[in-house]
């Protein structure tokens, strides 16, 4: 397990090395991809015109929404691979003297290319579509509600990876994971790591595979009951690939698992039943968390700060021969639960029968609850449970997308059931590969008359988990940020530079005597150095500001002479002398490209995410 880190500075080192080898990956992907790779710029163009308009949602899926952004929470478990130089990069590098008035064409298809909207194949989004019309609408993407001929950039499937051929872009479903995450299957995989680390993943409840381990069972069972006679167990019985609680039933002892006919035909998991969960209002309650998979090599997992708690309507009490059979006390499925006469639909996310998780938490923190502690474990628990599936998840990626081959990247978003012990402590209850993204709800209007209306829980928090997970897998990112000029906090692009340098160059040369002098004289750098100083560090007096600035020059160029030396000494750049440069040569732009520098010591430096 690698060590965690605070949420900035995963964040952080997430949008530059992450992001560059998921990149670099796909260019590499895109390049072999001779159809998809070097399309003319104004074919796009056409196929964008000549696409219809996005179409109406459908009749039975229907919403809108206005949700505030919200970022996600940030974790890694593995220090990202630094991304290799290549062609996707030519805005990363640092840029000649700052001065190059001509651009060469691919540098326009490249600005073109950040410039357009993100585009998203929805053609397969199924029950998910509302939700994701609304992200792409608060983003101001393009969608394709009837896919493309020509790549987009993102695909938007709402059941499975194979839900179509892609060649290019990235796609939201990894292959393979409906599979991994079915009851047996994550039974399993959490088991063999429960084998080899018992303290680490005792998150799971203990489980044994029907048919084939009920031996196995009721052998064990009954060991523990010879060392304990005052154990009394509840079991909960969980058809394998079941959902929505399809099939479940709770049992007191082996022999009362119904065997016949059905388990041979359809396997199941039984499981220690957990008697003791936390109560809100005496209720039953669990969480649903989503997990964004953001990649698998290396392993890149996202957590949405807010999920769904979905709550019994009946209250609860221990399990009892009495009572084993009382779904709405024992079972927190929705679906089930919005049957019960005492659902409680509520326009506010912090009561009725499903409530925001963040509602749950600070309910639970004006007890005194300490809800880091609940976070930590949660995260863990996530965390674990990826680290569990990924070899075999790895297996199914590598025969789908063989290395070298044209395919998409892919990622997916995860649903997570987690149960919170009386005690605090969170359970695994399940993993969900296609958590419902529905944002409405069947209400009764009249008996037997049902109508669709929009669910604001579902939709508060499910849009900001389809948006943020659009935004952090954003193909264009890179390419917008690369264009902003390193040297500003504001939004000063690396074209306006250009212009700055152009303005600044022109005005101080008109006024010098000798019009052969080319590039920027003196006056003109100072009047450009100063400008940059007071954009950089807004809050300071004039000398400060210049002074600043200089330090950060010099520290920046300090490295890359370091740098030099050092690639110099191993023979990569064939050991040339460090560039001590002209005034022109400084010419901030040039230097601070560069991205992953360490932070400055210098009383008058600036630490480093002031710089990106
Ligand atoms: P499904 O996919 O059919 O929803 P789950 O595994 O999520 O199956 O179980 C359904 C519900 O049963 C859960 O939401 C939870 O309320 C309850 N449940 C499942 N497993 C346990 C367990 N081990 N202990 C206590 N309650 C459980």
């Amino acid at each position: 397990m690698q060590r965690r880190n605070s949420e900035r500075e995963l964040a952080s080192r997430w949008e530059t090395e992450a992001v560059a080898a998921a990149k670099a990956q796909a260019a590499e992907r895109v390049r072999v991809d001779a159809g998809a790779a070097g399309e003319p710029e104004r074919r796009a163009r056409e196929e964008q015109a000549m696409d219809p308009a996005p179409a109406q949602p459908r009749a039975t899926e229907e919403g809108d929404a206005r949700v505030l952004p919200r970022p996600l929470p940030t974790l890694t478990v593995s220090k990202p691979k630094p991304a290799p130089a290549r062609g996707l990069w030519t805005h990363g590098k640092p840029r000649s003297k700052g001065r190059n008035c001509k651009r060469s064409s691919g540098r326009r298809s490249d600005e073109y290319r950040s410039q357009r909207p993100v585009t998203v194949d929805s053609s397969k989004a199924r029950t998910s579509l509302d939700a994701l019309k609304i992200s792409i609408r608060q983003l101001k993407w393009k969608e394709f509600p009837f896919g493309r001929r020509l790549p987009c950039d993102i695909y938007w499937h709402g059941v499975s990876f194979h839900d179509s051929d892609i060649f290019s872009g990235q796609v939201n479903k990894f292959p393979g994971m409906t599979e991994m995450v079915r009851k047996i299957t994550l039974s399993r995989a959490v088991r063999i790591m429960q084998n080899l680390f018992p303290e680490e993943y005792n998150f799971y409840p203990r489980s044994w595979i029907l048919p084939d381990e009920f031996q196995l069972f009721v052998a064990q069972v009954r060991m523990v009951k010879d060392g304990d006679p005052s154990w009394k167990p509840t079991f909960i019985v969980k058809p394998d690939g079941g959902c929505q609680g399809d099939g479940i039933y709770l049992i007191k002892d082996p022999s009362d698992i119904r065997l016949a006919g059905t388990l041979q035909s359809r396997p199941a998991v039984v499981q220690e039943y957990i008697c003791k969960p936390l109560l809100i209002d005496k209720l039953k309650f669990d969480i649903r968390l989503y997990v964004l998979l953001k990649s698998l090599d290396p392993l890149e997992i996202y957590i949405a700060k807010d999920g769904l708690s979905r709550f019994c309507t009946e209250p609860y009490q221990e399990p009892s021969s009495k009572n084993l059979h009382h779904i709405f006390m024992h079972l927190t499925n929705y679906s089930l639960n919005i049957h019960s006469g005492n659902f409680v639909h509520s326009d506010s996310t912090s009561t009725g029968s499903k409530r925001t998780f963040s509602s749950i938490l600070c309910r639970l923190s004006s007890k005194g609850v300490d809800i880091k502690k609940v976070w930590s474990d949660i995260i863990s628990l996530v965390i674990k449970t990826v680290i569990a599936l990924t070899p075999e998840l790895k297996v199914f990626y590598q025969s789908d997308i063989p290395a070298g081959r044209p395919g998409p990247t892919c990622f997916q978003i995860l649903g997570f059931d987690i149960l919170l012990m009386k005690n605090l402590k969170p359970v695994l209850l399940e993993v969900n590969a296609n958590p419902s993204m529905r944002i409405e709800h069947e209400q009764e209007l009249s008996p037997g008359v049902f109508e669709n209306v929009p669910s604001l829980v579902d939709e508060e928090v499910k849009v900001a988990v389809i948006r943020d997970t659009l935004r952090l897998m954003d193909p264009l990112k890179k390419k917008r940020e690369s264009q902003n000029c390193k040297l500003s906090s504001s939004s000063l692009s690396m074209a306006a530079v250009d212009i700055l340098y152009i303005d600044i160059t022109r005005r101080w040369n008109s006024m010098t005597l000798d019009q052969r002098e080319s590039g920027m004289c003196l006056q003109a750098f100072i009047e450009a150095f100063f400008y940059l100083a007071q954009r950089k560090f807004k809050m300071l007096p004039l000398h400060e500001q210049v002074a600043s600035l200089i330090d950060l020059c010099e520290y920046h160029l300090s490295l890359l002479d370091e740098k030099r030396l050092v690639c110099g000494r191993s023979g990569t750049l064939g050991g040339r002398p460090p560039d001590i440069g002209s005034p022109q040569e400084a010419t901030p732009a040039a230097p601070l490209a560069e991205s992953n520098l360490p932070p400055c010591t210098d009383k008058h430096s600036h630490p480093r995410h002031a710089l990106s």
